[in-house]
This record gives C-alpha cells, structure tokens and sequence, in this order.
C-alpha cells in the first residue's frame, strides 16, 4: 500500500470520536460485506465508535451471519438514516467498487458529502470520484487490501476473531473458495494468518455454500436443465432466467449467486453469462477464462463493468433480445 496515502490515512484518523462511514456496492456480495464489516470491526474496536456501514441494498441470507451486520444501513430500505449518515460523516470509505455509479440510490449523497473518501478496491480503471484511492488490481479481494490497511495502520494487535471471520470470508467468495483470482501467494499467507486468528474455515464453508433453500436448489437444477445454452464454436455458455422462472422457485435475495460458475464448469467453455430478467431490466453476470476479457465485454455492451474474468451489466432491451444480442456478438467474434 503506497506509504504516502496511508500517512494521509493515519493523519484523516486521528479524531477517534469523528462520524466514519463505509460504503460497499449495490447488490454487495461476499467481498464486499466482509472487507467492510471487516474494517468496521477494526475502527470500532481501534475506538473508533461512531462508525457505520451502509449498503445501498440488502444481501444474500447466505452472509447473514457475518459479524457485526446487524448495524449495517440499508440504504433502500432506510433511505433517510443512510443519506444523513453520509452527509454527516467526515471520512467515508468506499470499499469494493470503483465508480461512484455503483453505488445507485447513494451517489447522490455520496457527491454532495463534503466527507474525504477513500477508495479501497481492486476492480480495473476507477472512476476520478474518490481524493485518496487504494486501487490494487493484482489482488484476489477487497479483503485482503482490508488486512494491509489493518497492518500499514499498526493494528494487527487489533485484529480479532470476527474480524478474521469477515475478511476471510470477503477472499473466499471473491476467489471461488480458491479457484480463481488465486495465483498469488500472499492470498494464501493472509488466509493463514486469518485461520490462526482462530476461525474454522470448513464450518465459515458451510454456511456460504451449503445452506440453500429447497427452492434454491431447485432453480438452479431448473437453470441447467431447462435454461442453458451451449455455444459450442464460440467455447460460451449462457443461462437465461425470466421473471416467471424465479417466480416460480420463490426467488429470493442472492439464490442466483454462483449459477454462472456452473455454466463456466462445462469441458471447452471459456466465457460464460447468466441473464436474469428484472422489473426494468435485465441483469447480467460474465465469467470468462485466461485472456477472454469479459470486463469489456460489459463496459462495451452491456453498461457495466467489472474484472477481467468477471463482469456484470445491464441490458434495457427483452430478455430475448438481450440473449440474441450476446449470441451475435460472439458469433461475429466481438469478444
Ligand atoms: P456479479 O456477476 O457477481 O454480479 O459481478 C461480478 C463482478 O462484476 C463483480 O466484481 C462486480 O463488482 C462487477 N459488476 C457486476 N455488475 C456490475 C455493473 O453493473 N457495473 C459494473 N461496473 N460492475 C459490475
Ligand atoms: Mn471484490
């Protein structure tokens, strides 16, 4: 972490008492909700007591266990407590995303906050929006920049349990439980710091990936029974789900999360998406292997953004324009 920004850090923090906010992106996966709760389990435990998250939405019943979650804004669903909270803070740190565009109804609130914010994030090209940014690219999660902080800071005495508990949660999602975004070995030596803080993997395992609705498995056996598409000569797989589809299986927050994998499981394919159909638009995932760059797959086509090997957008055309669309675009070799 570049020493320079992290005295200006230690500088912004030496009011102990001063309102902090920490802010994660729309739809906040694992990698979000862990590096932020992460943080705040750092400051609030450094006496750093009037800090708060605040997430535009809500997430996955699949994280609800996460320490400290139960002080989290959500900002849709308490619109105004999260607007004051940000317009009141004096420092805001903005964590796992790169664009102040991520953040929906928050970007209002966020541009008007006379706050100093501080980009933490490993996502490729950020936005100007941010005066001090951590922008790390090479590395697996926003959570593994979270435990840098935590050292450049002189916290490591701090670090706890829970804390452990939401980083190493942030770098398991954000990897796939280790298989991607996973050839650097300090993933591997912050991981065995965390485990030595005492938290049991296998068990923090289990309540990410195996603690799934009945209807969840069954929408997703309805994904790749039903839903999926091979594109053979073009090595790409898609799933496509309408509204009728996730009505169906009783749809809830985050039962789509990692449906797009299984499309990336399948012999030969290296680019996969998983579209699903919303009330205004259609939401879309992109995974992809090596050098198929599905980051710019969604900024070119699909008004989003991401990494590399994965990627999200949008599309306001139908459902079946939308997969129509991705098919050519592959087809002429546009990717
Ligand atoms: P997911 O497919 O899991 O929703 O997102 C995969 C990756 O793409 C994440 O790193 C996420 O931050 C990014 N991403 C997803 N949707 C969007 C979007 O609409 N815009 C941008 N810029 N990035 C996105
Ligand atoms: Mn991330």
């Amino acid at each position: 972490m570049d020493p320079a920004n992290i005295r200006k850090v230690k500088q912004l923090l030496s009011d102990k008492d001063q309102p902090i906010a920490i802010v994660t992106h729309t739809n906040p996966d694992g990698d979000a909700l862990g590096s932020s709760l992460g943080l705040y389990g750092f400051l609030v435990l450094s006496g750093y007591t009037n800090t708060r998250v605040i997430t535009p939405n809500s997430y996955a019943s699949f994280l609800r266990w996460l320490p400290w979650q139960e002080q989290i804004i959500i900002a849709d669903q308490n619109t105004e407590a999260a607007t004051a909270a940000l317009l009141g803070a004096s420092v805001i740190f903005c964590l796992d995303f790169n664009g102040l565009s991520r953040v929906n109804g928050l970007e209002e609130p966020l541009r008007q906050s006379k706050a100093t914010k501080i980009l933490i994030d490993h996502h490729p090209q950020p936005a100007p929006d941010f005066d001090i940014m951590f922008s790390e690219t090479r590395v697996s999660s926003t959570a593994e920049l979270i435990y840098d902080l935590i050292v450049a800071l002189g916290g490591e005495n701090v670090l706890d349990k829970r804390m452990a508990e939401c980083l190493y949660a942030g770098i398991v999602t954000d990897t796939g439980s280790f298989s991607y975004a996973c050839n650097e070995p300090k993933t591997y030596e912050i991981t065995a710091r965390l485990i030595a803080l005492g938290i049991d993997g296998e068990h923090l395992h289990r309540l990410i990936y195996s603690t799934y609705s009945a209807d969840r498995m069954r929408l997703l056996g309805h994904c790749l029974s039903e839903r999926l598409q091979v594109m053979a000569n073009e090595g790409a797989a898609y799933i496509s789900l309408s509204a009728g589809d996730l009505e169906r299986f009783n749809h809830q927050e985050g039962d789509t999360e990692g449906v797009v994998n299984y499309a990336m499981s399948i012999e030969n394919i290296n680019l996969a998406a998983l579209f699903i159909e919303k009330e205004d638009h259609v939401k879309i995932s992109l995974r992809s292997a090596g050098k198929v760059d599905v980051n710019l797959l969604a900024r070119n086509h699909f008004n989003g953004g991401g990494h590399r090997n994965a990627a999200g957008g949008k599309s306001f055309d139908s459902l079946q324009e939308t997969t129509k669309r991705f098919e050519n675009l592959l087809r002429n070799g546009q990717v």
